[in-house]
């Protein structure tokens, strides 16, 4: 599928002159693909949770955010695919639009894809995600470390059926925190938080 097909939905969302979020020019892919966390204060807040898979971010909403402990099983709802850009979206959608709302990016970095099948071989990563069935160790500032997410209920995708879980693997360094208070936390691109974001954006 081509880049303006896996942006239409996205696209057909937005007033790009009016919301300050990228169109998508289909910027050039890295090495690693990449992660990003951000933190969404829109008609309920919420964490958004995406992942670089070729040349866009699948993404999901994840109401809760994601934790650190395992215990956790963190729901998350897929939304429609953005662009790599998105990764530093970071202000003020205007009230009214699409997702109107303030945005930090809490967290980015890298990732690692580790999707196996059940006889423990390596399967191609947007390959499992299509199947419901996708771990991958997080390289963040502030996450670390692996993660499954398994969708436990199919739907039409953007329907809000369809309904996946995000829990971090046992294993590895032992924590028990979990997500952040999303009024609390700081931008891992600025340092401000979500009340910073919005006053900086209404100084402009
Ligand atoms: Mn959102």
């Amino acid at each position: 599928m081509g880049d303006r097909d896996r942006l239409r939905d996205y696209r057909g969302k937005r007033y790009f002159d009016r919301t300050g979020e990228p169109r998508g020019s289909g910027a050039a892919a890295a090495d690693r693909p990449r992660f990003v966390v951000q933190i969404h204060d829109a008609s309920t807040m919420h964490f958004d949770f995406r992942l670089q898979v070729d040349d866009v971010l699948k993404s999901w909403s994840i109401p809760k955010g994601p934790s650190a402990d395992p215990e956790d099983k963190r729901l998350a709802v897929p939304t429609e695919d953005h662009p790599l850009e998105y990764e530093e979206f970071e202000g003020v959608i205007p009230r009214g639009e699409y997702g109107g709302g303030t945005v930090i990016v809490w967290d980015h970095g890298t990732y690692e894809p580790l999707s196996h099948d059940r006889e423990g071989r390596p399967v191609d990563f947007a390959e499992s995600l299509e199947h419901g069935h996708a771990t991958f160790r997080l390289r963040g500032s502030k996450l670390h470390g692996e993660y499954d997410l398994n969708r436990f209920r199919s739907g039409r995708h953007g329907d809000g059926e369809e309904a996946w879980l995000l829990v971090k693997r046992a294993g590895g360094r032992a924590r028990t925190r979990g997500a952040p208070d999303p009024w609390r936390a700081r931008s891992a691109m600025s340092g401000r938080t979500l009340a910073q974001v919005a006053s900086d954006a209404a100084g402009e």
